[in-house]
């Protein structure tokens, strides 16, 4: 990937897929028992409608680009985030849902982290580093919340 506008029209679609199931995990988790925890996904939700919003205003796009799921090339096919989402159901226990999270965020990180290591363009790899390190708080934050629930 070369091209700064058609890295954020990906890093858009990315952070658009990872708040919706943020939101899905929020509402996944019932609140008895997983009342922080809902708190929790609902706050990386807002993290990623930031981090989308922020792609937008770095691509001056007045509105979001129109691309149609083929236009996107994914590693996997499905943007990265989202790729092992579908078992997202009300029935999911915690330690799922947090799994599942720590899944996508590692996905997320690795594919901006390869598009950072790849680029020929200065700017984009400044940029797609600094989508990555932001991922990267991510992937600590859910293993900081593993690691506290499994030594509770
Ligand atoms: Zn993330």
């Amino acid at each position: 990937m070369n091209d700064v506008e058609r890295f954020l029209a990906h890093a858009i679609q990315l952070e658009r897929d990872a708040a919706r199931r943020y939101e899905e995990l929020a509402a996944a988790m019932q609140t008895d028992g997983n009342a922080e925890l809902k708190a929790f996904f609902a706050r990386m939700a807002r993290f990623s409608r930031l981090h989308l919003a922020q792609a937008v205003a770095r691509g001056g796009f007045r509105e979001l680009p129109v691309m149609r799921p083929e236009d996107y090339d994914w590693p996997e096919g499905t943007s990265p985030e989202t790729a092992e989402w579908s078992g997202v159901d009300a029935q999911m226990d915690a330690s799922d849902a947090l799994r599942l999270a720590l899944d996508s965020e590692h996905r997320g990180h690795a594919y901006y982290a390869a598009i950072a290591a790849t680029t020929q363009d200065a700017e984009l790899c400044a940029l797609a580093g600094e989508f990555a390190a932001e991922e990267a708080q991510h992937v600590m934050e859910l293993e900081r919340i593993i690691a506290s629930r499994t030594a509770a």
